[in-house]
C-alpha cells in the first residue's frame, strides 16, 4: 500500500550524503527539491552549503536541476545565482511538467536520481517516473502552510515506512 511512498533511500540532509555515493549509483543529474530541501523556504539566496554542494556535484561531472512546486520569482532566483537549470510550479507528485524537462535533456532514465523532503509530492513525484530518489528530514522546522498540511500525513507515512524496515540508509548504497 505504501510502496508508492517508498524512496530508494533516506537522509537526514541532503548535504551530509557522499558525492561517492552518487558516483556508485552512476549519478549524471539531480533533480532537487528547493524548498526545506537544500535551503528553507524564506532563504531567498544559495547557502554557502548549497553553493558548494553545487560546486562538488559539477567537479564530478554530476548536473544539479532544481525541481519546485513553488513559483517562477522564488524558483528563478534562487536557481540563477546557483547557476543551474530550474523548473518551477511543477506540480509534484504531477509528472508532466518535468517529463517535458526530461524529454528535452541528454540524459537516460537511469542517470537521474530524485532529492526531496516530502513522500507525497517528492517521492510519490519520484516513483512514478521510476527514478531513484533520497527522502531528507527536514531541513528546518518552518513550512509554509500547506506544506505543513501534507506534512502531517507525510509523518504518518514516515512512521509507517520506519516501523515495517522499508527505509534504507544512504550509507548502505
Ligand atoms: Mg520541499
Amino acid at each position: 500500500m505504501f510502496k508508492r511512498f517508498t524512496p530508494t533511500y533516506v537522509a537526514s540532509n541532503v548535504y551530509e550524503i557522499e558525492i561517492d555515493k552518487f558516483l556508485k549509483l552512476n549519478i549524471k543529474c539531480i533533480l532537487c527539491d528547493l524548498d526545506n530541501t537544500l535551503d528553507a523556504y524564506y532563504q531567498k539566496t544559495p547557502s554557502k552549503e548549497a553553493i558548494e554542494f553545487n560546486n562538488k556535484l559539477k567537479e564530478n561531472g554530476i548536473e544539479l536541476i532544481l525541481t519546485s512546486n513553488n513559483t517562477k520569482s522564488r524558483v528563478q532566483k534562487y536557481a540563477e545565482m546557483l547557476g543551474v537549470k530550474y523548473s518551477y510550479t511543477c506540480k509534484k507528485p504531477l509528472i508532466g511538467k518535468v517529463k517535458k524537462l526530461i524529454k528535452s535533456l541528454n540524459y537516460s532514465k537511469s542517470d537521474y536520481l530524485i532529492i526531496g523532503d516530502q513522500v507525497f509530492t517528492d517521492i510519490l513525484f519520484a516513483n512514478r517516473l521510476k527514478i531513484k530518489s533520497i527522502l531528507c528530514d527536514n531541513l528546518v522546522s518552518k513550512d509554509q502552510f500547506f506544506t505543513k498540511i501534507n506534512k502531517f500525513f507525510d509523518k504518518y507515512v514516515r512512521r509507517y515506512l520506519k516501523k515495517h524496515n522499508k527505509l534504507t540508509n544512504w550509507r548502505e548504497i
